[in-house]
């Protein structure tokens, strides 16, 4: 039994899980099964107390790489930290990634994550060209858009249910250095958001906003606008190599964090912003895809309670929808510093179960108060259903199944393709 817990560090578990060191390994025979990435999915999507883990961390090696397409075959377990060391020398990027580059190919794949490019190139999914899916029935089925599409269409986006990922292909994004043009500027008010999005689509490849969820009054809905594109230049910037951050020690005490504090740094952040980087720079891609991976075990600061991320989207014809919440959660006093706002584009994941809808997406963290915070997100759990949005199965921790069923009318067709050995704890919690 080993240690495994997600990034919202709660529940921490003691697991029984398996950690393969060759893909032709068989399944586990102990069921439940489910592959784990590298936890970084913030809720329970990735645990399985009832059962056995497959930590696919060791699978790390490149199986084929063409330099001259860009076209790249890896082992489930490699992180995109490690992908990048590999082909950023030969003028090659991964073609969506998450705020953090600590996931694995696998990870990113079973959620079918997105990044700041989600209105130009979708998600993850639509760089895939190919996967090898291990079934418990001991079929290795190779899937692609063009052969076994049902399977390929349930994996991606399918929170490893629908079996074991061992490999993944995927199509790389040339690009001329490793750094990017980034303008910043500031906004007031989501109309001016919205605004800037809208102005940043063809300009920009990459936008996304840190949005101020604490303060009301003529401050209410400010924020930054950050948007960017790989430089041509090959500009020396102070490179910070990964993982040169300094972790966080230990668990802060729960009081560390209060409404004081999360104003205080909103306060600081926006006017340091404002007043000191506005216009354009030449950033290392580490230091703006990657902001939080130079703190190392930042989840830490609060608190051994842990806290919930929400996250969630609503249609461009509802986004009045998005307002509503802003103001529910400046009122409760509940909103922390990590507030990221992204304008979601029309490009569709091929992923069945893919989150992701073209319309305003807000996540943000929650410190754990305990009843009450479960209390304000079954608030917004309303605002964004009856918007017709979506809550992302990645970062949740608690949403109930009649919600995960409204979000997810699609789960009807999903189960079929669900494998009968795999399940999770999330996957228990919303399919009762
Ligand atoms: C700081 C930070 C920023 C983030 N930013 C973003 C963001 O911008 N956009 C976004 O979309 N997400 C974001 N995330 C969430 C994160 O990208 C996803 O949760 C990602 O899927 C985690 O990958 P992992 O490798 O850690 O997988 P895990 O969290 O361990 O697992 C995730 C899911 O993948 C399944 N899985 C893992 N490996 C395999 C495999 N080999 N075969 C089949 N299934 C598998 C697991 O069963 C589980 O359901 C962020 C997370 C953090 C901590």
């Amino acid at each position: 039994m080993s240690a495994y817990r997600s990034w919202a560090y709660r529940p921490a578990q003691r697991q029984a899980a398996v950690r393969p060191t060759w893909r032709e390994a068989s399944l586990p025979s102990s069921q439940p099964i489910l592959p784990f990435g590298n936890g970084r999915s913030y809720g329970d999507s990735c645990l399985n107390s009832a059962g056995v883990l497959i930590d696919s961390r060791s699978l790390d090696h490149v199986i084929e790489f063409n330099r001259e397409t860009g076209r790249i075959r890896c082992e489930s377990g490699l992180l995109l930290d490690a992908l990048h060391r590999i082909t950023l020398p030969a003028g090659w990027f991964v073609p969506v990634t998450p705020g953090t580059s600590y996931v694995t190919l696998g990870g990113a794949l079973a959620n079918d994550v997105h990044g700041k490019n989600h209105h130009r190139d979708g998600c993850f999914g639509n760089h895939v060209c190919a996967f090898e899916l291990c079934r418990s029935d001991g079929s290795r089925i190779v899937c692609s858009p063009s052969s076994n599409e049902l399977l390929f269409s349930a994996t991606i986006g399918g929170l490893g249910l629908t079996g074991f990922v061992s490999w993944v292909e995927i199509q790389l994004l040339s690009v001329e250095s490793s750094t990017m043009d980034v303008n910043t500027s500031v906004f007031y008010g989501l109309e001016e958001f919205m605004a800037l999005s809208a102005q940043s689509h063809d300009s920009h490849q990459y936008s996304v906003a840190w949005l101020d969820c604490v303060s009301s009054g003529k401050n209410f809905g400010r924020g930054i606008f950050i948007q960017a594109n790989h430089s041509s230049q090959h500009v020396p910037v102070a490179e910070r190599p990964a993982s040169s951050g300094l972790p966080v020690p230990v668990d802060f005490p729960g009081w560390a964090l209060n409404s004081v504090t999360v104003k205080a740094f909103n306060e600081l952040y926006f006017h340091k912003h404002r007043l000191m980087s506005l216009g354009d720079s030449i950033q290392d891609f580490r230091s703006y895809f990657y902001p939080l991976d130079s703190l190392q075990h930042w989840n830490r600061i609060y608190g051994s309670g842990g806290f919930y991320q929400y996250q969630f989207v609503v249609p461009t014809v509802n986004t009045e929808a998005l307002t509503e919440i802003l103001n529910r959660i400046v009122d409760s006093g509940q909103g922390s510093f990590l507030a990221v706002l992204k304008q979601f584009g029309a490009v569709r994941s091929p992923g069945l179960m893919s989150f992701p809808m073209e319309g305003p997406c807000l996540a943000l963290d929650f410190p754990n108060k305990g009843r009450k915070t479960l209390q304000l997100m079954d608030e917004l759990d309303a605002i964004v259903t009856a918007a017709h949005g979506c809550v992302y199965p990645a970062k949740d921790n608690r949403m109930s199944a009649a919600a995960f069923k409204q979000y997810f009318p699609q789960v009807d067709e999903f189960v079929h393709h669900i494998d009968p050995a795999f399940s999770s704890d999330f996957w228990r919690r919303v399919s009762d």
